[in-house]
């Protein structure tokens, strides 16, 4: 079943649900949410960033990489690593969360502290 991604309306309103979109799965056939199911505001459908539907060859993304390049070439890491750590997210690659990590250690952040940092922003 495909999975459907869903932006609130209102999202300042929202709960923790769809306060920053949600995924949804349904059938093909079943109609489009309108309403959050956690706190019923309106939301809609947008367009289903298909896990890996920004290819290597996307214009984009090959941008970005570029720009981790260049910033990797200067030595520019935290740069890098924030650009790498970014752009992962919306791809959801880890490699690239990986390379972002690297650039991290290399800007002389340590990993322990990145980590708790992540855990502190996710709870
Ligand atoms: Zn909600």
């Amino acid at each position: 079943m495909p999975i459907y991604e869903y932006e609130s309306l209102i999202p300042e309103e929202g709960c923790k649900m769809c306060f920053r979109g949600f995924e949804h799965i349904q059938t093909i056939s079943s109609p489009a949410l309108t309403n959050c199911p956690g706190c019923g505001l309106p939301v809609r459908r947008i367009i289903s960033r298909c896990h890996g539907a920004i290819s290597e060859a996307s214009p984009e993304h090959q941008q970005v990489e570029a720009r981790i390049a260049h910033y990797e070439r200067e030595g520019m890491w935290s740069h890098a690593a924030e650009l790498a750590d970014k752009h992962s997210e919306r791809i959801k690659d880890p490699g690239l969360k990986t390379r972002a990590l690297d650039d991290y250690k290399k800007a002389g952040y340590s990993i322990d502290t990145l980590e708790k940092h992540a855990k502190s922003i996710e709870e």
